[in-house]
């Protein structure tokens, strides 16, 4: 849900987290509020990590195929010279940022900008992804969006490797990930318990 005007604070930023498993539609929400912003004719930038080229270099994009250009980083401190003038600030798969997403995240708010963190907030063994953790801690508004089990139905938060590989990072999307459920999910290098 979006914050009704009432609901937003006045006279200062603030942090959004928008943290969930693959397939839950992090991005596509993110671009929901962000394209939302740019209707109201707010200044909007968006960056993402360099690590994640898997569709397109210079935009961010769902699942679903929508997109919004952004400028790649390599370190979550280059947003602090890029932002200038901005008011809301877009931040992508940020599970790839260093632990300096926190204080970046805090200083833009406190210099009055709206910030928008999208991110997954486990990987794929089901362990907390840091600074996911660290980021929801300090952000006013949390949105945990769930995707649908493609086994059992439920309704699903943790992202499923379908490969052995023991790397935290494997790019891809449905070729190598599916999204499960608790009951589910389990570790591909462990024997399913
Ligand atoms: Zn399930």
């Amino acid at each position: 849900m979006e914050p009704t005007p009432h609901a937003v604070p006045r006279e200062t930023g603030w942090i959004e987290v928008i943290a969930g498993c693959m397939f839950s539609g992090k991005t596509e929400e993110l671009i929901r509020r962000l394209r939302r912003a740019k209707i109201a004719k707010q200044k909007v930038v968006i960056f993402k990590p360099n690590i994640d080229t898997r569709y397109s270099t210079n935009s961010i994009v769902s699942h679903s195929e929508q997109s919004l250009p952004s400028i790649l980083i390599k370190d979550v401190k280059e947003i602090l010279d890029l932002v200038e003038d901005a008011q809301v600030i877009g931040i992508d798969e940020a599970q790839f940022f260093s632990s300096d997403l926190v204080n970046v995240c805090n200083q833009l708010a406190d210099d009055g900008k709206r910030v928008i963190v999208a991110g997954l907030d486990m990987d794929y063994r089901g362990v907390p992804f840091e600074p996911m953790p660290q980021i929801l801690s300090v952000a006013e508004y949390i949105t945990k969006p769930l995707a649908i089990c493609v086994e059992c139905g439920n309704p699903a938060d943790r992202t499923q490797r379908k490969t052995a590989s023991a790397e935290r990072v494997v790019v891809g999307a449905a070729d190598v990930y599916e999204a499960r459920c608790r009951k589910c999910h389990y570790i591909p290098t462990e024997e399913k318990h």
